[in-house]
């Protein structure tokens, strides 16, 4: 499932918006509240905890890699975020020109991106789906 992402929504309607976008991928803890019944609802990528968004983007240990991969591409200070209320909130404490954060955005927003597929196609070749 692709999810796609318009850069206005996070200036025009904030971060709750954005935050929305990113509870709709279709994680263990999403599948199970939507009533569909999953053999595991641990997360593909790690195996070590529960799959939930907040799992997904921040938690767990292939997106603290991720978030440094970026960070680092990026030459921003290192990703340090503790819930996905942060790492939308990044942007406003970056001490960079406004062309460079509309840059950073937009290559959070492909990794999100990227990093949902990714996830949503490991749940599809495991087949959690019972
Ligand atoms: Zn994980």
């Amino acid at each position: 499932m692709a999810i796609r992402f318009d850069r206005r929504i996070f200036r025009e309607s904030g971060q709750a918006s954005w935050r929305m976008e990113m509870d709709k991928f279709p994680t263990g803890e999403a599948l199970r509240k939507r009533n569909i019944m999953i053999e595991d609802s641990t997360c593909p990528l790690c195996g070590s905890d529960e799959e939930t968004s907040e799992h997904l983007f921040i938690s767990c240990s292939i997106a603290f890699i991720v978030w440094n991969g970026v960070s680092s591409w990026c030459k921003i200070p290192n990703i340090f975020v503790f819930s996905i209320t942060d790492l939308l909130g990044i942007l406003a404490g970056l001490r960079v020109s406004e062309k460079k954060k509309e840059a950073v955005q937009g290559i959070i927003m492909l990794v999100v991106g990227v990093y949902g597929v990714l996830e949503t196609t490991l749940n599809f070749l495991t087949l959690r789906l019972r």
